[in-house]
C-alpha cells in the first residue's frame, strides 16, 4: 500500500494532545500532519492523507486507504462503508488491559470499603461512620467478567490477584487463566446469578446490545454491583435505573452511557450507590505514546504489503 502522508485528526485531542503523536512518529519514514475536519483548508489536507489516525469519523476519511482509530470501540465506524470504499480500518485494542483493570478494581474496592460514601461525607465535612454491617472485604467474593479480551484480562489479573473468584462469559468456551467456569452469551443469566461483581467488557455489536436487560438484572443477587467499562448500550439503562430503584441489584460503577455525556436530567448522578465517571475508565498519561507504538507498527507493516495491527474490517 502507498503510504506517504499520515494525518493526525485533531479529534484525536479527547484522549491526549495531537502533538504527543506527530512527536513520537517523528521518526518514520513519512510525512506526518495535523489535519482538522472542522476547518476549511485542513479538508484539503484530509484528502491528501494516505491514512489517517483519528477519534471520531466522518466521511471525508474514506478518501484515505487506511484510518486508524485510537479508541478500542469501532462502533461509532460505518463498517460497511469502508468495505464498500475498500478502506482498511485498524483500532487501538490491546491497550487498554492495565487501565481498565485498575479502575474496575478500585470500583469494586470504592463500593467494598464504602470509600464513595466517605468522600462524599467529606465533602459534606460529615464525620459518619458506617454502620457496623456496611463495610466489607472483596477477598473471597466472585466476579464474573462478560468478555474476555484484552479488557476482560486486564481484570481478570487484578481480581485474582486481590482474591476474587472469577467466572467468564465467551462465545468460544475454552478456559481461561485465572477463570474457574466459562459460560457462553446463552448461560448469561446463570453466569451472573452468583457473582458479586458482574463486569462488562464485550465490544457494543449488534449481539451485545442490550444483552444486560431487566432479565439479567433479575437473575443478579440482591447484593451485586454491575461494572460497565464496556459501552452504555450493551446495558438496557431503563431497566438498570429500575434494578437500582427497586433495590434488585446493590450498585453500579458505570464509565459509559447510552448517551454521552451523561445527561444532566439522569437519575444516575443522585443515586448514592452509583459511581459515574466519564468514559475515563482507561485514561492514562501513557495513552498517546502506546497508539504511537502500534501506528507506527502498522506504517511499518504497511509499506512492507503486510497486515496492519489490529485490522478490524
Ligand atoms: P477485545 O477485542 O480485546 O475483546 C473483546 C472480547 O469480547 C473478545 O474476546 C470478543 O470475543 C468478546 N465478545 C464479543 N462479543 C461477545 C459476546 N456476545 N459475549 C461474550 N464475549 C464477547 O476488545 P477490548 O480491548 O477488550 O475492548 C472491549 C470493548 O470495551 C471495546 O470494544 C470498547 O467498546 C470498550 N472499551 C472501553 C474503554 C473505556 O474507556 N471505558 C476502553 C477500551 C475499550
Amino acid at each position: 500500500m502507498r503510504l506517504d502522508t499520515l494525518g493526525i485528526d485533531r479529534s484525536v485531542s479527547v484522549l491526549f494532545p495531537p502533538a504527543v503523536l506527530l512527536e513520537r512518529l517523528e521518526e518514520l519514514p513519512i510525512e506526518t500532519v495535523l489535519i482538522d475536519g472542522d476547518s476549511e483548508s485542513a479538508s484539503d489536507s484530509t484528502e491528501r492523507c494516505d491514512g489517517v489516525v483519528t477519534f471520531e469519523y466522518r466521511p471525508s476519511l474514506l478518501n484515505a486507504s487506511w484510518v486508524h482509530s485510537v479508541q478500542a470501540g469501532v462502533d461509532r465506524f460505518p463498517l460497511e462503508r469502508f468495505r464498500e470504499a475498500n478502506v482498511r480500518l485498524t483500532n487501538s485494542t490491546g491497550l487498554h488491559g492495565d487501565a481498565i483493570g485498575e479502575t474496575v478494581v478500585g470500583y469494586m474496592l470504592a463500593f467494598a470499603r464504602r470509600l464513595h460514601t466517605h468522600v462524599a461525607n467529606q465533602r459534606e465535612r460529615r464525620w459518619s461512620r458506617p454502620e457496623w454491617d456496611e463495610p466489607w472485604t472483596i477477598a473471597g467474593e466472585r466476579a464474573c467478567v462478560v468478555g474476555l479480551g484484552s479488557l476482560g484480562r486486564g481484570v481478570v489479573d487484578r481480581a485474582t490477584g486481590l482474591g476474587l473468584d472469577v467466572d467468564g462469559v465467551r462465545r468460544t468456551p475454552i478456559p481461561e487463566p485465572g477463570v474457574d467456569q466459562i459460560y457462553t452469551p446463552d448461560a448469561l443469566e446463570t453466569a451472573v446469578s452468583d457473582a458479586r461483581f458482574v463486569v462488562l467488557a464485550v465490544p457494543l455489536t449488534a449481539e451485545t446490545e442490550e444483552m444486560i436487560d431487566a432479565d439479567v438484572f433479575a437473575a443478579m443477587r440482591e447484593d451485586a454491583y454491575l461494572i460497565n467499562v464496556a459501552r452504555g448500550s450493551v446495558v438496557d439503562q431503563r431497566a438498570l435505573v429500575r434494578a437500582l430503584e427497586d433495590g434488585g441489584i446493590a450498585g453500579a460503577a458505570l464509565d459509559v452511557f447510552e448517551t454521552e455525556p451523561l445527561p444532566e436530567s439522569s437519575p444516575l448522578w443522585e443515586m448514592d450507590q452509583v459511581i459515574v465517571t466519564p468514559h475515563a475508565g482507561s485514561a492514562t498519561r501513557q495513552y498517546g505514546d502506546h497508539v504511537a507504538s502500534i501506528v507506527a507498527e502498522s506504517v511499518r507493516r504497511l509499506r512492507a504489503g503486510e497486515e496492519p495491527v489490529n485490522h478490524v474490517c
